[in-house]
């Protein structure tokens, strides 16, 4: 399929389109671009193809989310997603899902996850590069990237050439999945400015004090609305051994900065110095503590009551005492003092610049023939589906032109 000419002593073999990275973008660019004629070769240099696809979603792959809206990504430019999130919508790839009869549930409202295993999207993605007949080849590290009128890939398996090569590598988030900076290497290779990086929708670390505090509560979970630098998120958030995480941590980890501190309300929707007051008439010699545990997780309530509120019978309390309560509960306040990192973050903030970027085509804008999609770009989603559905638009947006 491939037609070989030597230069040299070396075969080259030449394509029409060269993806490196065979994860969700680049899966679906290539059989994007295959099914419309093009000889597509996808080179990885992980032993399987889709390995966080196959993690996502706890095994299930929240595959997509249907409200997707330049709303929920950050991006130094908020505007570059809007193109490619139009034209291939949460709805197309919900389609192809159903295409393939994959039985899936909406497991929070609007995100999307298969019923039995991530597996099937992974599989269905791999049939769509068979439609385009589009070659994948693993364990294939790159060794150099040339260019001339074409570029010129020199793997352990081969050196291939074609017009168009797409960097598809994502971020350096999840090493042990084979994540690796390698795409933002290429673009400053290639004169592409990179943004700074980071790791996000990763869980918080916290100071030693904290921690010896909250640790004993490691697997306790409750409902909150965390805030940090404008931004709330009201979702489950979860005590660990090594500090906070959860859907509502991992969400705000996205917007926390160094330094920042946390406001997070351990009681979203309720109206504390009512429910005491109610107390104090029905049960006046209750303790706080007990009243406090039929709201919040037991433990957490004996845990507050021992550091920071006091315990005492409830018609001990004044009503000043009990909007006190009420503030320190619903804005209790705590300094993170870092992220896990890249080892357990979902995702990378940052990477190659979109203004570099053509949100038409995803060509850059300096080296005609060069590419980048999914989070190798800096375009970064909430939890919920939308990192898919980035991966899946500007995958499907880049295969039809390339
Ligand atoms: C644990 C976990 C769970 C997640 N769950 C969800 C979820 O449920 N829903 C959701 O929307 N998002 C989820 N995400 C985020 C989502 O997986 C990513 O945003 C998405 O996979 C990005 O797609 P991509 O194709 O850009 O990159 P990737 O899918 O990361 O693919 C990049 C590919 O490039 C390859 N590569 C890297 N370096 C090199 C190199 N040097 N040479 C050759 N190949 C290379 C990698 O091996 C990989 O196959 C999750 C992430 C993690 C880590």
């Amino acid at each position: 399929m491939l037609s070989e000419k030597t230069i040299g002593k070396s075969a080259i073999q030449d394509l029409d389109v060269i993806i490196i990275g065979a994860g969700a973008a680049g899966l679906l660019c290539g059989a994007t671009a295959g099914q419309r004629g093009r000889r597509v070769l996808i080179v990885d240099h992980a032993n399987k193809v889709g390995k966080k696809i196959l993690l996502s979603g706890g095994g299930r792959c929240n595959f997509t989310h249907r409200m997707a809206s330049p709303a929920q990504y950050l991006s130094d430019n908020p505007f570059f997603c809007i193109s490619a999130l139009k034209r291939y919508t949460p709805l197309d790839f919900e389609n192809l899902v159903k295409k393939y009869q994959i039985a899936y549930h909406e497991k929070a409202p609007n995100q999307l996850f298969c019923d039995d295993s991530a597996k099937q999207i992974l599989d269905l993605l791999l049939k769509e590069c068979g439609l385009g007949c589009v070659e994948i080849k693993l364990q294939t590290p790159i060794t150099r990237i040339q260019k001339t009128d074409s570029f010129i890939i020199e793997t352990s398996q081969g050196i291939f050439r074609a017009p168009a090569l797409v960097i598809a590598c994502g971020g350096p988030s999840f090493p042990s999945m084979g994540a690796s900076p390698f795409g933002y290497q290429i673009a400053e290779q290639f004169g592409l400015r990179v943004l700074p990086v980071r790791a996000a929708l990763v869980p918080l670390t916290l100071h030693k004090p904290d921690l010896d505090r909250f640790a004993p509560l490691s697997g306790v979970s409750l409902d909150v609305i965390a805030t940090c630098r404008g931004q709330s998120f009201k979702e489950a958030m979860l005590f660990t051994h090594r500090g906070l995480s959860g859907p509502a941590i991992l969400q705000i980890s996205s917007y926390w900065q160094p330094g920042d501190t946390l406001e997070i309300n351990l009681l979203p929707d309720l109206d504390l110095p009512h429910i005491l007051k109610e107390n104090r008439l029905a049960r006046p010699k209750t303790e706080l503590k007990t009243i406090l545990a039929g709201l919040l997780p037991s433990r957490l309530a004996q845990l507050l009551c021992e550091h920071m509120l006091p315990n005492k019978p409830i018609n001990q309390f004044n009503e000043k005492e009990y909007i006190e309560m009420a503030h320190t509960l619903q804005h209790f306040k705590i300094k993170p003092n870092g992220t896990e990192g890249y080892r357990t973050a979902e995702v990378t903030l940052g990477g190659v610049d979109t203004d570099e970027i053509s949100s038409k085509t995803f060509e850059s804008k300096k080296i005609p023939g060069l590419y980048f999609i999914g989070e190798v770009l800096d375009v970064t989603g909430h939890l919920g589906g939308f990192n898919f559905q980035w991966a899946w638009s500007s995958g499907f947006c880049c295969g039809q032109f390339v």
